[in-house]
């Protein structure tokens, strides 16, 4: 049952809204104005909107989207099966023959799959039917934010487990909280956004042993890492793995995630997410992206090579620190990294300035994150960091 007292007014306003809204100040055509909000969840004061800048810009490596989109040809077959298809009708819900394509493609039974809008809602849905008041995520730190934003949203307390010096995972330390904690819920990425660090299998079981409660492993950027963790869905049922279309399948438009687990752990989980969510042009992207023969082996391997390349290329510039990745992306620390990224949107490219976002802990200060881009993207990129570094391998 939900209890009252959990959405009702916070009995002091925010204070935040006093000052920012005292009356007669941010609508001067008002004339009846009011000092004080109305009533919201406590929690959202400590929640930034989340918002992405894009400014103006030729290529744009700043997003972690796959570079080139779906071929022609899949494209046009969304196209007429959109237009046939009644725009006056509810989408499937359940939409289970998305689910039933995506499960015979990665071989897993049925129900064990549940699709969502995107993994960002699968992700919200799983924070609200794991965390409340006096409940803990462990997660890792520098992590992906939006997962502090779903925990904070559903009350939880939120424990980070520092990354080691080079950003990469720590499973000792990641355990001990586990043990200390006893959290509702761990989320960790692997590779994790914005470092590109990543679990290996054995990490995944180790922490899965730890805990009879639900570790979520959000595998977005899986296929760039060759790390498989599916097998260990048949030995752990708190496992549940988190994944979108977004990233190497090239549907980022049409927002289409799905979780693998247990069935009846996703049967919990979808209790709190909303009906009809993943509407008819997702049922239909997906779809037919998944009843295709489609293969995105070569792409894959392509940005896997490129990535190699690029970062190569950056270690060689004096003052750069690069770190491991394991996605198709990258991260890097330079000492005057505001200058930089602005260097590189003055000739039209636009990275991702972690370290700048009102989300991003002081552990990333000076950090950059590169997606990979095409190769020409990707030349364009090393040759204006070389400029900007001078004395880099020219
Ligand atoms: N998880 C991680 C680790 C991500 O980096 C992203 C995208 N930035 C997402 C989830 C969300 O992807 P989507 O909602 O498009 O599925």
């Amino acid at each position: 049952m939900i209890r009252e007292a959990d959405f009702a007014r916070p009995d002091t306003p925010p204070r935040i809204s006093l000052t920012r809204f005292r009356a007669g100040e941010y609508d001067p055509a008002v004339k009846e104005k009011r000092a004080i909000l109305p009533g919201f969840r406590r929690e959202l004061e400590r929640i930034p909107p989340y918002r992405v800048f894009t400014p103006a810009h030729e290529i744009k490596l700043n997003q972690n989207e796959s570079p080139i989109d779906l071929p022609a040809a899949l494209r046009e077959q969304i196209l007429i099966r959109l237009r046939e298809t009644p725009w006056n009708r509810y989408p499937d819900y359940p939409a289970r023959p998305l689910e039933s394509l995506i499960a015979k493609r990665i071989r897993v039974a049925k129900a064990r799959v549940m699709v969502g809008h995107a993994s960002n809602e699968l992700l919200y849905a799983t924070a609200l039917a794991t965390l409340e008041r006096g409940k803990t995520m462990v997660t890792g730190a520098p992590g992906y934010p939006v997962a502090k934003l779903a925990a904070t949203l559903a009350g939880g307390r939120i424990v980070e487990v520092p990354a080691d010096a080079r950003y990469q995972y720590e499973v000792d330390p990641i355990i001990a909280a586990i043990r200390k904690h006893d959290p509702r819920l761990v989320f960790l990425p692997s590779p994790n956004n914005p470092t590109g660090s990543t679990l290996s299998r054995d990490d995944v079981a180790r922490i899965c042993d730890a805990t009879g409660n639900l570790v979520m492993i959000d595998e977005a950027y899986r296929e760039f890492s060759g790390i498989a963790i599916q097998a260990l869905l048949g030995r752990f049922r708190n496992l549940v793995l988190l994944r979108t279309l977004s990233k190497a399948a090239r549907l980022a438009a049409f927002r289409i995630g799905y979780l693998v687990g247990d069935p009846d752990v996703l049967s919990r989980i979808e209790r709190a997410k909303p009906p009809h969510s993943i509407d008819v042009p997702a049922q239909i992207a997906g779809e037919t992206l998944f009843a295709s023969r489609d293969m995105l082996k070569a792409e894959i391997a392509r940005v896997r090579r490129e990535r190699t390349r690029v970062m190569k290329s950056f270690a060689k510039l004096p003052g750069v620190d690069v770190f491991p990745s394991r996605a198709n992306f990258f991260l890097i620390r330079t000492e005057d990294a505001a200058d930089f990224d602005k260097a590189l949107l003055a000739q039209g490219i636009l990275i991702r300035a972690v370290g700048a976002a009102p989300t991003a802990p002081p552990a990333l200060r000076n950090c950059l994150r590169i997606s990979l881009g095409t190769n020409r993207e990707n030349n364009a990129l090393v040759a204006a960091a070389r400029r900007y570094f001078r004395g880099g391998d020219r």
